[in-house]
């Protein structure tokens, strides 16, 4: 394991440390900012801020210069979380496209939609969702019921999608659709872009237990799609998708690490503002936590040094989804047990906004289920990482 970083990569954290201080008002980076926020205001805020970010060559780290990117390396990329996390920048509001839609299209899209999507998502003009999700079709993607029939040089599109992020702000989607009739499981699927916007879209947003509304529901009736509009070749879908799902695989996790230290340290604020940092049972689990983020730290090292050594990851990659998200969700139990069963009625202490912790303790609950489950990535772990027998 390396635990130093080239002087190339030191120089670019220098630069983006720099560009941050003098870009992220200080009024951001206090507790409680963004919650204090109404959910739209916030969304266009983090939407124009990251545009700005892109402009000044701040995003796409690893991309290739020809996308506008930045062609760096995984550890610059790695440095880049490391640092926005440390800034209290704001999270992406075009993830999903930026990690899964445009790698996939630098890998198999045609010359017209590398030039005509790449850039302007990466500028924010066009915020992506992804439509894979179905009621009864989660973990078991394959069993996805939305479908397209062919009409000429189209296909007129009809089902609905579930748990699609940014579903009311969104642009576009990529969308998992049955498009060869009689067609079941893994066969017939294809992968389309979705104007959601275009006649027979319709969104209805789904209200989550911390009140805000990032996800939704997305039905489609009679939906016309140019059949142009397909990433990796009709039919062709399963496969596209698996390329697609392959680019979550992160090289690290540091900037989870750097973000969940910034809570830890926060959740030690209202221990020692609630008089219960001298409890002995408070102490050991705060300690745990710490341990816990210190091992999530020296995996994602070690996972970084293997990608710039450039190793494949492949399947190990599932071990460091499992570790940061039960680590985040392990960090606020603690959370959620210190403030005890009154923790709705515990009043805001001096310098943390509790409100925000609160939230973000909601939020927790849901990292073990997107992009993957506990339970499917300890699976993978079992039979593709450890070679365990397949389970019944
Ligand atoms: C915050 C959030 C954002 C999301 N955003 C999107 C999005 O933008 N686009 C999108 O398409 N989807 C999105 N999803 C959906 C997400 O991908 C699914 O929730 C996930 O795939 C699980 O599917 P499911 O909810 O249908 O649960 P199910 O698949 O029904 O699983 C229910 C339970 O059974 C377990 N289980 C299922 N299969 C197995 C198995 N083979 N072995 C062992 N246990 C199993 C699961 O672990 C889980 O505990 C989002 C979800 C969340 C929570």
């Amino acid at each position: 394991m390396d635990l130093t970083y080239s002087p190339a990569a030191e120089e670019f954290r220098v630069d983006l440390r720099a560009w941050l201080a003098a870009n992220i008002p200080a009024r951001w980076a206090a507790s409680g900012f963004w919650a204090s926020l109404d959910e739209d205001e916030a969304f266009d805020l983090r939407r124009d801020w990251e545009r700005r970010k892109a402009l000044a060559g701040f995003a796409g780290i690893e991309w290739p210069v020809e996308y506008g990117g930045r062609g760096g390396s995984p550890a610059m990329a790695a440095i880049h979380d490391e640092e926005l996390a440390r800034a209290r920048g704001p999270r992406s509001v075009n993830t999903l496209g930026l990690t899964f839609l445009a790698p996939t299209l630098m890998a198999v899209g045609t010359p017209e939609q590398k030039a005509e999507i790449i850039g302007p998502m990466l500028r924010n003009e066009v915020i992506w969702c992804q439509g894979f999700s179905e009621p009864g079709a989660g973990s078991d993607l394959a069993a996805l019921r939305t479908h397209g029939e062919r009409d000429g040089d189209a296909f007129i599109v009809n089902g609905q999608k579930v748990w699609t992020t940014s579903a009311r702000r969104g642009d576009q989607i990529f969308t998992m659709v049955r498009t060869e009739p009689g067609s079941s499981r893994h066969r017939g699927l294809s992968l389309l872009l979705i104007d959601m916007h275009a006649p027979g879209v319709e969104v209805r947003p789904i209200r989550q237990m911390s009140g805000v509304s990032e996800f939704g529901e997305v039905f489609f009736t009679d939906v016309r799609v140019p059949a142009s509009a397909c990433v990796g070749g009709l039919g062709n879908g399963w496969a596209t998708a698996m390329l697609l799902l392959s680019f979550e695989r992160g090289a690290s996790a540091i900037g989870q690490y750097t973000d969940y230290l910034r809570a830890f340290e926060e959740i030690v604020r209202v221990a020692k503002a609630l008089g219960r940092d001298g409890d002995p049972v408070v102490r050991q689990e705060l300690a745990r936590r710490r341990v816990e983020l210190e091992c999530l730290r020296y995996h994602s090292l070690h996972v970084l040094t293997e990608v710039e050594q450039g190793r494949d990851l492949g399947f190990a990659s599932s071990v460091t989804k499992l570790q940061w998200s039960q680590t985040y969700q392990g960090l606020f139990e603690t959370f959620d047990e210190l403030l005890g069963p009154d923790a709705a009625l515990v009043r805001p202490t001096a310098d943390v906004d509790l409100t925000a912790l609160r939230r973000e303790s909601f939020w927790t609950r849901s990292v073990t289920i997107w992009g993957g489950s506990s339970q499917v990535q300890r699976s993978i772990v079992a039979e593709r990482v450890l070679g365990l027998p397949r389970g019944s």
